[in-house]
């Protein structure tokens, strides 16, 4: 199988189409049989839900080349099982888990010129979404829908080394208490990019969200994770019905007590904790780049430094992400289901 001749070491996170997508219909209550096409767009009714009410989900994983030259991804059940989660709380049919993983080894196998070679530390970027079809006017659920999974790939996430950011707490709030924080949806990223925008505006990387009824817990960023770590070497995870499970922070805590005999907590955690000092490293997590290390939080009467974490990832930040890395690229073993082998 011949590589595409892309210069792997130097993609960026932008969209690239590839040879094929995966495409499912739901219509009459029932999924169809679906499979690849190598057509990139989608012709749609001017009517349909999802350019109204915005009925859409989706999901992130990545497929790699490991060190033996397997394709693989990684925990692509959790992925399917949070996509069906999300589904519920939108009124959208769950898509099938089996049929998910099916589907994404399906087409990254299908496209796997594109996989990025061992080593390159690019990846090929795998986005799984879904989006009401059917056409409706009146407020309410349609009645047919997309499933489709596009493949990128998309480059290191650590080009220039790994430089701690400094982010800061927006002014806005990400997810109302009993809203839709904890699901995959599109809609809680349309309203997260105006606050987006401003913190680069104002020289951050991210925004970290509080909690919207008392903005006095820590919450999330738009799009990771946060992981603290206390003076006493323990992982702390803020906890709240309103974060987005994250699959690599769920890994995170399991590499942390299982493999780094670390004491882990998750547990709500007060704004107030972290400007007292309480934390020597912060990061952010996520599929796309696992951990990104937060040097230091800066708002309007807040001057936060991680002391051992300002410049670089700290010692723990590093830890956990080289170790859950290895696990990912099969040289140490991971638990029982986490590498998943495509071809
Ligand atoms: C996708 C996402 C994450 C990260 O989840 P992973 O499964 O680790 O990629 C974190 N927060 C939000 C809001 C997300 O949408």
């Amino acid at each position: 199988m011949e590589k595409k001749d892309l210069d792997w070491g130097n993609l960026g996170f932008a969209y690239m189409p590839t040879s094929y997508s995966y495409v499912c219909n739901y219509k009459d209550g029932a999924w169809e049989e679906g499979g690849l096409t190598a057509d990139h767009t989608i012709t749609l009714s001017e009517c349909a839900g999802i350019l109204h009410y915005c009925q859409e989900i989706f999901e992130g994983l990545k497929a790699y080349t490991t060190e033996n030259g397997d394709i693989v991804c990684f925990r692509p059940d959790l992925n399917a099982t949070r996509m069906a989660d999300s589904a519920e709380r939108l009124v959208m049919p769950p898509f099938p888990e089996d049929k998910f993983v099916e589907a994404v080894k399906m087409v990254v196998e299908a496209n796997k010129e594109w996989v990025p070679p061992y080593g390159s530390g690019a990846t090929l970027y795998v986005r799984p979404f879904m989006f009401a079809s059917g056409e409706v006017i009146g407020v309410k659920p349609a009645s047919e829908y997309q499933f489709r999974i596009l493949v990128t790939p998309v480059g290191p996430y650590f080009k220039g080394g790994d430089t701690a950011i400094t982010v800061t707490i927006a002014d806005y709030d990400r997810a109302a208490p009993r809203g839709t924080g904890n699901i995959k949806a599109g809609l809680n990223y349309a309203m997260s990019l105006y606050p987006y925008e401003q913190a680069h505006k104002n020289g951050f990387a991210e925004n970290i969200y509080l909690d919207s009824a008392t903005h006095t817990y820590v919450e999330e960023t738009g799009g990771a994770n946060v992981l603290l770590v206390d003076k006493n070497g323990a992982l702390v995870v803020p906890k709240s019905p309103t974060i987005l499970p994250s699959i690599t922070r769920r890994s995170l805590m399991v590499v942390a007590k299982d493999y780094l005999g670390m004491e882990v907590i998750e547990r709500p955690v007060k704004f107030e904790e972290i400007t007292n000092g309480d934390f020597v490293e912060c990061g952010l997590c996520g599929t796309a780049a696992v951990i990104s290390p937060v040097g230091h939080i800066k708002a309007e009467g807040v001057d936060v430094t991680f002391p051992d974490g300002a410049e670089h990832s700290g010692p723990v930040m590093a830890k956990l992400r080289q170790t859950l890395t290895d696990i990912q690229a099969c040289k140490i073993e991971g638990p029982e289901g986490w590498v998943c082998k495509i071809c």
